[in-house]
C-alpha cells in the first residue's frame, strides 16, 4: 500500500503520521521521490482500516498495491516510463538498439565497431571494461583504460556508452564514462549495489538474474526506484534451465508479462540469451514481435579472436542484415527505431 502525501504537509503532521503507523505496528518506509512524499507500507494487515488514513488531512490518496514491488508496478504508474539519454528517448513507445563487443579489448577494436555503428545510425555502444567472468584466469577487462577507450570511441562517433558497474566502489568511476550503467545478471541480487544506484540519477540497465523469477527481477528494480532513481531499463538475458543445448534460455514470455506488470521499459539481449550467434537474429526478431522496447546485441569485428563471448557475437555483416527486418517489424506495429529518427535528421 502507498500513502501519497499532500505537498502541503507540515513536519508536525508528518511526525503524527509516523507515530500513527508505529502505533498500528506497520512496517513502512517514508520516501521522497521527485518531490512526491509517500509512505510505502510493505505488508498491510487484513483488518487495516484505510478509511482512518484517508480522512487524515495530510494524505492525498491511498493506493492499494498487492504486489511486493510497489513503485515498479503498473498499479502505481499506469503510463510507461520514458526518459531521455542525451537526446535519445528510451521507453514509452521508442525503440533503441545497443550494440558492441562483449569487452573493450583495444583501441582499434572499439573504434572499428564505433565507426560501424555510427554508419548505421545506432545511438548506443556497449562494451565491458570491468568484466564478471566465471574464471579468475579469464580476461577480466581493461578496467579504467577500457572505460576511457570506450568513451573516446563513443565521442568520436556521437554514440552513448553502456557499460557494466560491478561494485559499489566503482560507481563514481564508471558513471564518469557511462551514459547508462549496466547491472549484470550476477549482480541483480546485489541489493547493496542496487540501493546505491538508487541514489544517483544515471540510467540503469538492469539485467535479469540467470535464475531470477520475474517478481525477483522487479524487486531488484524496486531497490533502485525506492532510492529515487526512476531511470531503469529491464533487460531479459536468458535464464538457466535443465537444457544445456543453449547457454541460456531467452524468456520471450517475459516481454508481455513485464508489460502487464510494470511501466518500466524492457530490452532483450538475445546474445547472452542464446550463447550462439546463429540463434541471435531469430531471437532478436522474436523479442521485437513479443513487444520489447529495445535490443542489446554483441557484435565484434573479429569474433573468432574475441577475448570474451566470441561464439555469440555477430559478425558485422550479420548485424547489418538484421536491421531491415527489425525496421519492417516495427513499422508493421506503427513504431520506429531510434536510428531511423537519426537517419531522417541527417
Ligand atoms: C555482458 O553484457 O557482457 C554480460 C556479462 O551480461 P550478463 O550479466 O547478462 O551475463
Ligand atoms: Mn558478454
Amino acid at each position: 500500500m502507498i500513502l501519497l502525501l499532500k505537498d502541503t504537509i507540515t513536519p508536525n503532521e508528518l511526525n503524527d503520521l509516523k507515530n500513527l503507523l508505529d502505533d498500528k505496528k506497520l512496517r513502512y518506509r517514508h520516501l521522497l521521490l521527485n518531490l512526491k512524499q509517500l509512505f510505502i507500507i510493505y505488508k498491510t494487515p487484513q483488518n487495516f482500516e484505510s478509511e482512518s488514513m484517508i480522512s487524515l488531512p495530510c494524505v492525498e490518496s491511498i493506493i492499494a498495491i498487492k504486489e511486493p514491488y510497489k513503485l515498479a508496478s503498473k498499479q502505481w504508474q499506469k503510463h510507461p516510463t520514458q526518459f531521455d539519454v542525451k537526446g535519445v528517448n528510451i521507453g514509452g513507445g521508442a525503440f533503441n538498439m545497443i550494440a558492441g563487443p562483449c569487452s573493450v579489448e583495444n583501441e582499434d577494436q572499439i573504434f572499428e565497431i564505433a565507426e560501424f555503428l555510427h554508419k548505421h545510425h545506432i545511438r548506443f555502444i556497449r562494451g565491458g571494461a570491468y568484466k564478471p567472468r566465471t574464471s579468475p584466469y579469464a580476461f577480466q577487462g581493461l578496467k579504467k583504460e577500457g572505460l576511457k577507450l570506450l568513451r573516446k570511441a563513443a565521442d568520436a562517433y556521437n554514440l552513448n556508452v553502456v557499460t557494466e558497474v560491478m561494485d559499489v566502489s566503482l560507481i563514481d568511476e564508471v558513471s564518469e564514462y557511462a551514459d547508462i550503467m549496466q547491472v549484470g545478471s550476477r549482480n541483480m541480487s546485489n541489493f547493496y549495489l542496487l540501493s546505491h544506484l538508487g541514489k544517483i540519477q544515471k540510467p540503469i540497465l538492469l539485467k535479469r538474474g540467470m535464475a531470477a523469477k520475474i517478481s525477483e527481477w522487479l524487486m531488484a528494480a524496486e531497490y533502485i526506484l525506492s532510492g529515487g532513481n526512476e531511470k531503469i531499463i529491464l533487460c531479459e538475458r536468458g535464464i538457466r534451465t535443465f537444457d544445456d543445448t543453449v547457454r541460456n534460455m531467452l524468456d520471450i514470455a517475459a516481454f508481455p508479462i513485464i508489460k502487464e506488470l510494470s511501466h518500466l521499459p524492457v530490452f532483450s539481449d538475445p546474445s547472452h540469451g542464446t550463447g550462439h550467434r546463429d540463434r541471435v537474429i531469430p531471437m532478436a526478431l522474436a523479442s521485437v514481435a513479443a513487444g520489447c522496447d529495445g535490443l542489446m546485441i554483441e557484435v565484434h569485428p573479429n569474433p573468432e579472436n574475441a577475448l570474451s563471448d566470441g561464439p555469440q557475437s555477430l559478425y558485422p555483416h550479420q548485424f547489418e542484415s538484421l536491421l531491415p527486418s527489425i525496421k519492417t517489424m516495427l513499422h508493421n506495429t506503427g513504431r520506429t527505431m531510434d536510428c531511423e529518427i537519426k537517419e531522417q535528421l541527417v
